[in-house]
């Protein structure tokens, strides 16, 4: 037994329909330690270059992190990965809720799809034991519909991670939902695993999971609870949630709004913290172990959706169904989310893609014939939640809304490339790097496409929240573009992926050290887990996480942002008159490729580089 792990892994080939148990690679756990890293590495090794990701030769893999499932703070998280349908490079995402935690101690530290199965199917594991049920009769439910259907054939309690209509027809961001309400959202994986027919998830177990140290993993986890309990990050997540930074965001002048083409949302007071709170808000819900409520439980109290309940909306979604789409009607807002969880599609893709969809109208670039007779005005709230159901069913306009921003530009034309808000491929989320310049590296370096949580650089920028699980995340003035301050964003990418390989949430980055969290590992695993390896293993993922991009086509030329945040100022508010310039953009990359060891013109590791980190095996990869 290989402690903090269960040591095995599940292998489906959904083709022939058989399932195999195998050991986990010792040899990539030590140098990946779980979760997206790991996943990573399996499918580098095991996934050609080229090939269509909603094809068969394509492999989902659901990955548990190091610590998923123990007492430690915030270990609920699991990972999903693919190459992605959406952006055609590496597809991660990662959600909490319990199913990491239940996935493991149903006897498995991860799952790996292959191929493609002739007809809808269901994997239930409980207790080590694994089998492939048929799902026709799921098939075309949504996330509730399917979790009562499944809960009532097992005759047990199961834990479900499931796709919606979204993910069936194959809309590019659809979303892997587990416990009803939370989102292995970004990237498509959903679409992935709907190409491979597997309706559902559901699993069971009472598996222990052994550490080297229970005593003193119990000491290290019970210290960091107290931190936690007693910080304002617990207040402010409990009290507000994620949408705590909405205003905070504003006053900056980076909110997105209306399609990016504002940065300030003068209805803010609409939609923030306080009016979500005093509008829709139950109560805050955490995820397995956390000692912090951000989730949000909330009902539609008014108007044609009320008595509708759910979870939501989140600081993303509340900007990308409301200002971006200049919406400030908070319960259509809600109920958006409330389809996009019932759907399984991830709420920042769908409303950019809505958004952008709103301003090609606006211009003339779509006109009604090709909308279905629909006008897609900005500020209409009732349409925002006919879209998303559209969408989910591929239905008139909502096939192509279904392609996200980058295909639906290709196809649109008449220059609406211009105002795309995505990075190769993925729609950004809701920070205007016009207004934090550094934000718009962390955008282009993202090895997911435009991404903020990957190494949520907006944190220390936009809303003044040091990172302590770095040495110095202190960023001088967020409107200059500091070429030296690019070492914070590779310290913060190199740790969040350290954070995702152990399954804990990124948000506790914020308070717990580099030390803090390598107790937790030394204890669980037995093993002298210093500092210096913490921050050699996140770099290593990063590194091969880019591999795989590099795989796929991806060079300097293609970190770069969409043209209007490098053409258009910011029209309004404290940051009126900023863009992000090319040339700082360029000398921001100059000087993280420099810090990465990356070939200055390519943007590529380089060999010295992957040797210094171990990875010799792929250094024919490049
Ligand atoms: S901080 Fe929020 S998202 Fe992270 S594990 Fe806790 S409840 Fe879940």
């Amino acid at each position: 037994m290989i402690h903090g792990y269960m040591g095995k892994i599940l292998r489906v080939n959904l083709s022939e329909g058989v399932i195999r148990e195998e050991d986990l690679n010792q040899e990539w756990l030590k140098y990946f330690l779980g979760g997206a890293g790991l996943a990573t590495r399996y499918l580098i090794e095991e996934v050609p270059a080229g090939i269509d990701a909603l094809g068969p030769e394509n492999k989902l893999i659901f990955m548990t992190g190091m610590l998923t499932g123990t007492a430690s703070a915030s270990a609920s998280r699991y990972s999903v990965v693919a190459k992605s349908p959406l952006t055609g490079i590496l597809g991660t995402a990662n959600s909490g809720g319990n199913f990491g935690p239940q996935l493991k101690k149903s006897g498995f530290d991860g799952i790996i799809f292959e191929g493609i199965s002739p007809e809808p199917v269901y994997l239930e594991i409980i207790n080590g034991k694994a089998r492939l049920h048929d799902a026709l009769h799921l098939w075309g439910k949504t996330i509730p519909e399917t979790e009562g259907l499944l809960q009532n054939e097992v005759k047990q309690q199961m834990t479900i991670a499931a796709i919606g209509p979204a993910g069936e027809n194959l809309v590019r961001y659809a979303a892997i939902m587990n416990n009803k309400h939370r989102a292995a959202g970004r990237c498509g994986l959903g679409a992935v695993m709907g190409s491979k027919r597997v309706k559902a998830i559901a699993c069971a177990g009472k598996k222990p999971i052994r550490l080297a140290n229970e005593d003193g993993f119990r000491q290290a986890a019970k210290r960091q609870f107290d931190l936690l309990d007693e910080s304002m990050l617990k207040v402010g997540f409990d009290a507000f949630g994620t949408n705590m930074v909405a205003d905070m965001v504003n006053v900056r002048g980076g909110y997105p709004t209306r399609n990016w083409q504002q940065g300030v949302f003068g209805r803010i007071e609409e939609v923030n913290a306080e009016a979500m709170t005093d509008k829709v808000l139950i109560e805050g819900v955490s995820c397995f172990a956390c000692p912090v409520a951000c989730g949000r439980k909330t009902e539609i109290r008014e108007g044609k959706w009320s008595g509708n309940s759910g979870e939501g909306p989140e600081y993303e979604t509340t900007d990308t169904f409301g200002a971006m789409c200049d919406v400030s009607d908070l319960n259509a807002i809600t109920q958006a989310n409330y389809l996009c969880n019932t759907l399984g599609i991830d709420t920042i893709s769908a409303g950019a893609s809505i958004a952008f969809a709103m301003e090609c109208f606006e211009r003339g670039a779509l006109d009604k014939k090709q909308t279905g007779g629909i006008e897609i005005n900005f500020g209409d709230a009732n349409l925002v939640v006919d879209l998303v159901e559209k969408i989910a069913y591929r239905q008139s306009i909502g096939d192509l809304l279904a392609e996200g921003t980058r295909l639906m530009a290709q196809r649109i034309g008449k220059g609406s490339e211009h105002y795309a808000m995505n990075v190769k491929g993925l729609e950004l989320p809701a920070y205007d790097p016009r207004a934090a310049k550094i934000c718009g590296l962390g955008y282009v370096t993202a090895n997911r496409g435009g991404d903020h949580i990957t190494g949520y650089v907006q944190g220390p920028t936009f809303i003044d929240m040091p990172f302590l699980i770095i040495d110095d995340s202190s960023i001088g003035d967020p409107w200059v573009a500091n070429p030296q301050e690019a070492h914070v964003l590779v310290d913060l990418e190199n740790a969040l992926s350290l954070l995702d390989a152990i399954g804990a949430c990124k948000f506790m980055g914020i308070l717990l050290t580099a030390e803090d969290i390598v107790s937790l590992i030394s204890t669980a695993s037995g093993a002298d887990f210093q500092v210096r390896d913490f921050r050699l293993i996140g770099d290593r993922i990063y590194n091969l996480q880019r591999l795989f991009c590099v795989r796929e086509g991806i060079n300097r030329e293609h970190d770069r942002l969409p043209n209007r945040l490098m053409e258009d100022p910011l029209p309004d508010g404290p940051a009126a008159g900023m863009l992000v310039e090319r040339e700082s953009l360029e000398a921001m990359k100059d000087a993280y490729y420099q810090m990465r060891g990356w070939d200055m013109i390519t943007g590529i590791p380089t060999p010295e580089k992957l040797h210094a980190l171990g990875l010799d095996d792929l250094i024919e990869t490049i």
